[in-house]
């Protein structure tokens, strides 16, 4: 019989998951663990964190409006009814365990297992076998008052999370949340996609008539348009909102003139459909407009491009958006962008600005164009964001922080966020702590970097909270314990 020599085996998700060697698991529990976590930019709803909501049962904090759990039932042969029809709670479930362990490889795997053991303390695998007794095990729990909403983040460490908000959006819920006696920030985002997507003329002027009312303006002109939206980011200003967020396949940066706008906004008003030409210079100028805005209010504008939305129209029609039908897209990149933030930075209107590519193949065309744009005036102006949706994975994070390392400054960096829309999440934020330590930790311990704990420990803090807070200015959050920073 041959006799297999294994290796010593790890543990499944033990406490040094994912930290291959000694020095990694040191800057890890040293140096990573402990950091708060600045979530500077997630899908959260206000309204859940504004009533403190508290859950009945897991399907409900879990599975509700997960979209990347949805998607592995669908293709594991899961029908809708079990995901987001009419079954009742626990046999969706039941329907998403018995899927889990089809997931192995999936960061689904890890995560699920993840967020198991940090919210509920729970080691066992999750399987139909499983199912009942983790469902009832975390129905108990979740009726304790500190797993409520807002139990369930200070559980985490968080410090800031900032929410994505509409133009039109009221913010009633984070005045609410301002004016609580809770020691985590909620702060409001402002995302004007609808604002500026002309695709669909009629659809824009039903938002229109939104904005009309939000701002309490009536628009007619472009510049009654210009002034509403003003009104709106004026507001969320002022409702400490310091923070833009936009959504894009690509940049749109083609050349147009005030008045040309003006005309296309009029044949907008009049109900008439645009060429392409139009549709893309008008959102060229909007694009250009949000951002002098953002940097005359010293916002932080962030540019998620890349996704292929809405691609089932049959599902599109029946789930609406944001449902599980979305993939990479493959727009060209370089050229636009590059062009939009020259036109910024030559009139010096460029704000901070974070860019996340959703394409892979685009990893090392971002991580030298954020290279294109830093003045000096401030560390990491502009960031490549972290890995973000179908990238949000060991092999997506870890190829992200290896291209950034090679043609910028991983030290700068600004680290992980969310980006997510459940409560549950956040354990994201350790995995990829253990990623950049075990990046670390490696190359210490093969002798290409030096042994240095003190000054690479601080870096890792750097990356996992403090480079955000600096980056933000949100220096008024606590502050972890002082310490001394090399010149
Ligand atoms: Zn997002």
């Amino acid at each position: 019989m041959y006799h297999y020599k294994f290796k010593k085996m790890k543990k499944f998700l033990d406490e040094n998951f994912l930290l291959s060697n000694a020095t990694a698991q040191r800057l890890y529990h040293e140096y990573a663990k402990d950091m708060p976590i600045i979530d500077y930019h997630n899908h959260l709803p206000p309204n859940e964190v504004a009533e403190d909501k508290q859950f009945e049962n897991i399907t409900q904090v879990w599975l509700n409006g997960d979209h990347y759990k949805w998607r592995a039932m669908r293709t594991n042969g899961v029908e809708e009814d079990y995901i987001t029809g009419n079954k009742s709670d626990w046999e969706k479930f039941r329907a998403w365990a018995a899927t889990v362990p089809y997931t192995l490889r999936n960061p689904l795997y890890h995560w699920t297992h993840l967020e198991l053991q940090r919210y509920f303390g729970i080691t066992d695998i999750l399987n139909a076998d499983s199912a009942r007794k983790i469902y009832d095990t975390c129905a108990e729990k979740l009726q304790e008052k500190d797993f409520s909403v807002r139990g369930l983040l200070g559980k985490m460490n968080v410090k800031v999370i900032c929410s994505t908000d509409d133009p039109v959006d009221d913010l009633n819920f984070h005045q609410q949340i301002s004016k609580d006696d809770w020691n985590i920030k909620l702060f409001p985002a402002f995302r004007p996609d609808k604002a500026m997507n002309v695709d669909n003329v009629n659809t824009f002027n039903n938002y229109l008539s939104l904005l009309e009312k939000a701002a309490n303006v009536s628009i007619s002109t472009y510049n009654d348009y210009l002034a509403a939206l003003k009104k709106r980011h004026d507001y969320f200003a002022e409702n400490n909102c310091s923070v833009s967020d936009h959504g894009l396949e690509e940049i749109y940066a083609e050349d147009y003139t005030q008045t040309e706008i003006a005309g296309i906004f009029a044949k907008i008003r009049s109900g008439g459909d645009l060429t392409l030409d139009e549709n893309k210079k008008f959102k060229s100028a909007m694009l250009v407009t949000f951002a002098e805005w953002d940097h005359e209010k010293g916002f932080v504008q962030q540019y998620h491009l890349g996704a292929l939305r809405n691609n089932n129209s049959r599902r599109l029609k029946e789930l609406g958006p944001d449902t599980g039908w979305d993939s990479i897209g493959d727009f060209p990149q370089a050229r636009s962008l590059a062009k939009f933030l020259d036109r910024l930075d030559r009139n010096n209107k460029l704000a901070k600005t974070i860019l996340y590519n959703l394409n892979p193949a685009d990893n090392e065309l971002f991580a030298t164009m954020i290279g294109n744009f830093n003045d000096g005036s401030t560390a990491g102006k502009i960031q490549w964001g972290s890995s973000w949706w179908f990238l949000d994975q060991k092999d997506g994070m870890t190829k992200q922080m290896n291209a950034l390392s090679n043609m910028g400054l991983l030290s700068r960096f600004i680290g992980m966020l969310t980006d997510s829309r459940s409560f549950l999440s956040f354990p994201r934020h350790e995995y990829f702590r253990r990623l950049l330590c075990n990046l670390f930790g490696e190359e210490i311990e093969n002798g290409e970097l030096p042994n240095d704990i003190d000054w690479i420990g601080e870096v890792v803090q750097d990356i996992c909270y403090n480079n955000a807070k600096n980056y933000f200015n949100w220096q008024h959050i606590d502050e972890p314990a002082k310490k001394k920073s090399k010149v």
